[in-house]
């Protein structure tokens, strides 16, 4: 259970990054909080010649309003996603669903980037963003793209990211004073990952639905964005068949695989039923009731 030989670099700014996965390719990885890579590589899962650390560039840290968005650095840790007074104010789904990522210590280390970048369908904030519509700003050599989380993830650890690419920061934008937003989890113990978990955002006007969206964890090979569970609730009330028929939908985008933590029908029925609850909870929020 030790890694194979690589060769450590702890480059001081992001253009040195840039530089080092130009020239190395698919030879290197980016070790963020190393909590998803290091086991791979004990696990000889993953056996990369060279490990590039960005932990030491302060610019990939930090959460920030910026105009229309919300910013947020590749490098930012969990434990600094909770104690930011920026999300609990304008996007709480982000801290409450960091709190229930893994342990104190994991959360010290474990970086939004990473979560978002690893593409395991089991990470929590994939979906998160999807729901929220963030992108991920995605910078090589050559220049800087942006990507839609909804658009990010191919298959199980498979994304558009490409080996010469540092995701540096994800921008979401900032979700309306009024927009109801809950991020509910099942799992079978403290610091687990999900058996299945659901995202919701949605915005009321005039009692009926005016935008929501919601998406999965864990429940098939990728973070799942599901457009007609939304469209069930949107443009009714969210009275109990809305949200009954946005469960079905859920449940019909659901494909998981049977684990440990379940057979395919119990995980199915838990991404139902984590839909309902994300719901509730979320227009309880953006109704004040
Ligand atoms: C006991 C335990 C329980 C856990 N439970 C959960 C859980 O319930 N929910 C959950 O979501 N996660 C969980 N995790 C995983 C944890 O959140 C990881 O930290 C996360 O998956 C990866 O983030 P990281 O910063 O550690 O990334 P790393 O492990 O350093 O990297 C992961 C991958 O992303 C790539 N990468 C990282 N940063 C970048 C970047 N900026 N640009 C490009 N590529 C990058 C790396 O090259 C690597 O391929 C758990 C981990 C442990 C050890």
């Amino acid at each position: 259970m030790t890694p194979g030989v690589f060769e450590y670099h702890r480059p001081k700014a992001v253009d040195e990054v840039l530089a080092l996965l130009g020239q190395l390719g698919d030879d290197a990885k980016v070790l963020a909080g190393g909590h998803s890579l290091v086991p791979m590589m004990k696990l000889r899962l993953a056996e990369p010649a060279h490990l590039i650390d960005i932990n030491a560039i302060d610019a990939l840290r930090g959460i920030r309003q910026d105009g229309a968005a919300i910013i947020i650095g590749a490098a930012t840790t969990q434990a600094e996603v909770i104690a930011s007074d920026l999300l609990v104010a304008k996007c709480s789904i982000l801290p409450e669903a960091a709190a229930q990522i893994a342990d104190p210590q994991v959360r010290n280390c474990a970086t939004v980037g990473g979560n978002c970048a690893n593409g395991d369908p089991g990470n929590d904030d994939p979906a998160i963003m999807m729901a929220l519509d963030a992108s991920y700003v995605l910078r090589s050599q050559g220049g800087e793209r942006q990507v839609a989380a909804r658009d990010f993830y191919e298959g199980v650890y498979a994304t558009v990211l490409a080996d010469n690419e540092l995701l540096t920061e994800i921008r979401i934008p900032t979700p309306a004073a009024g927009v109801g937003m809950s991020y509910q989890k099942i799992k079978r113990k403290v610091g687990d990952y999900a058996i299945a978990a659901a995202a919701v955002t949605l915005a009321m006007a005039d009692g009926r639905c005016a935008d929501a969206a919601i998406a999965l964890t864990n429940v098939g090979d990728t973070a799942l964005f599901s457009s007609a569970a939304a469209d069930a609730i949107k443009g009714t009330s969210v009275d109990a068949a809305a949200i009954d028929a946005a469960a079905q939908a859920a449940m019909a985008a659901a494909a998981p695989a049977e684990d440990l933590r379940g057979t395919v029908a119990y995980r199915t029925a838990m991404a139902g039923q984590m839909t309902r609850r994300a719901i509730v909870q979320a227009l309880s929020r953006a109704t004040g009731s």
